[in-house]
C-alpha cells in the first residue's frame, strides 16, 4: 500500500514535470520559430480573387537613421521618402543642350563624366534632370492612375505608386542633382537598362565623375525605391569612391559618418 502511494506520486511528479517542460517549450515566449515557418509555404488558393490583391505592404518606417548633411554638405544632402526637400531649397540651374538642366554645381563633373562616356565610343541621352514640384506631381498622378486602373483604391495605388515614382516634395530631381541617363539605342526605364553599354559604363565609371547609381537592385528597403538603373545622383567624388568601393548606398554612407 505504502509502497503503491509511493509509486502514484512518483507518476503525478514525473506528469507534472514534463507538462512543465512542455508548456515552457510549447509557449516559447520568445524563443525562434521553427525553420519550416519562415519560408512561405505555397498555399493553392481555390477561391476566385475579385481583383488583385496587393500584398500588403506597410508605410515603410526609416530603416537608417541617417544624420542631416552639414549646411555646406550641398552635395550631400538626402531626399528620399522619409526626408523632403526643403521646401526653401534654392538652386542655381545650368541647362544642358537638350532642355534639361540642373545644379550647376554639378554640371562640370556631370559633362566630364558624359564626355568620357563620348569617348568610349558610346551614346549616353539624359532624359530627365531637374524636376518642378508639378512635374514630380505629374509623375506620380499618372502612376497613381496606372494602379487604379487596374483596380486599386487610391491608398493602395499611391503606396504602389511611391516605390516607383517618388512622392512629390521627395525626389531628388527636385534638388537638381539627380539625372536619368539612358541608351540611345534603348530609351525604356525598366531593368534592361542595365544591360545596355552605356549602363555598364555608367555603372563602372560614374563614381569616378562624382556620380552614384542611386538606387541598387538590392538596397530599395533602404531606400525606398525599386531598382533603377538609369538614376544618377551627384554626392561629389569623395562620397562616390566611397559608396562605389563599399557597395553601400547613400543613406547608409550617412548613417556610417554618423
Ligand atoms: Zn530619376
Amino acid at each position: 500500500m505504502k509502497r503503491d502511494k509511493w509509486s502514484q506520486t512518483a507518476f503525478f511528479l514525473t506528469l507534472a514535470a514534463m507538462l512543465t517542460v512542455f508548456s515552457v517549450t510549447g509557449a516559447g515566449v520568445g524563443t525562434e520559430l521553427p525553420p519550416e515557418t519562415l519560408s512561405p509555404t505555397p498555399v493553392e488558393s481555390v477561391r476566385p480573387t475579385p481583383r488583385p490583391q496587393p500584398a500588403p505592404t506597410p508605410e515603410p518606417e526609416p530603416p537608417v537613421e541617417s544624420e542631416p548633411p552639414a549646411a555646406d554638405e550641398w552635395n550631400l544632402i538626402l531626399v528620399n521618402r522619409w526626408n523632403p526637400a526643403p521646401e526653401d531649397y534654392e538652386l542655381t540651374l545650368k541647362k544642358l543642350n537638350n532642355n534639361q538642366s540642373v545644379d550647376e554645381r554639378c554640371y562640370p563633373d556631370l559633362q566630364d563624366m558624359v564626355d568620357a562616356c563620348r569617348a568610349a565610343g558610346l551614346t549616353p541621352v539624359i532624359c530627365s534632370s531637374y524636376r518642378t514640384q508639378e512635374k514630380q506631381e505629374e509623375l506620380f498622378e499618372a502612376k497613381v492612375k496606372k494602379w487604379m486602373d487596374k483596380g486599386y483604391d487610391r491608398e493602395e495605388a499611391e503606396r504602389e505608386a511611391s516605390n516607383l515614382v517618388a512622392i512629390p516634395g521627395t525626389s531628388e530631381h527636385q534638388v537638381g542633382l539627380a539625372v536619368d541617363i539612358v541608351d540611345i539605342d534603348n530609351q525604356n526605364l525598366n531593368e534592361s537598362q542595365e544591360d545596355t553599354a552605356v549602363q555598364k559604363w555608367l555603372m563602372e565609371h560614374s563614381w569616378e565623375y562624382g556620380f552614384i547609381l542611386r538606387y541598387p537592385s538590392d538596397k530599395s528597403e533602404l531606400t525606398g525605391i525599386s531598382y533603377e538603373p538609369w538614376h544618377y545622383r551627384y554626392v561629389g567624388k569623395e562620397a562616390a569612391r566611397e559608396i562605389y568601393e563599399q557597395g553601400i548606398c547613400l543613406e547608409e554612407y550617412l548613417a556610417e559618418r554618423g
